[in-house]
């Protein structure tokens, strides 16, 4: 991980008083799909809608997987994890943010 993506995500556990509007959070997301999100975090090799190994995880048996529904990309781990979600929930397993923390990530990354 790049020394830009540590200190955002340094900032987005710290800067509690940064507040993102809807429209902000809109924009984000529409910026960053949740396969591109995944490239920049350098977890492109991850991508796939075939199902392979959940690096969320690394649970025996757990096997991650993209989808797109109503043309938006989403993912799912089918192993004891169970995380699934957009990109706010792929920061939080990722990076193990709450909720708040990971809005502010994506946030950051259109608007540092
Ligand atoms: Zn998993």
């Amino acid at each position: 991980m790049n020394n830009f993506l540590q200190t955002l995500i340094a900032e987005a556990r710290q800067d509690t008083a940064y507040y993102v509007g809807s429209d902000l959070l809109k924009l984000a997301k529409k910026r960053y799909p949740l396969t591109r999100l995944m490239r920049l975090l350098g977890d492109g090799q991850h991508i796939t809608t075939g199902g392979h190994p959940c690096h969320l995880c690394n649970a025996s048996g757990a096997t991650f997987c993209l989808s797109r529904p109503r043309g938006r990309w989403t993912f799912s781990c089918t192993g004891k994890c169970g995380k699934y979600g957009d990109q706010i929930d792929y920061l939080k397993a990722k990076f193990g943010l709450d909720d708040g923390e990971a809005i502010r990530l994506l946030s950051k990354l259109i608007c540092p």
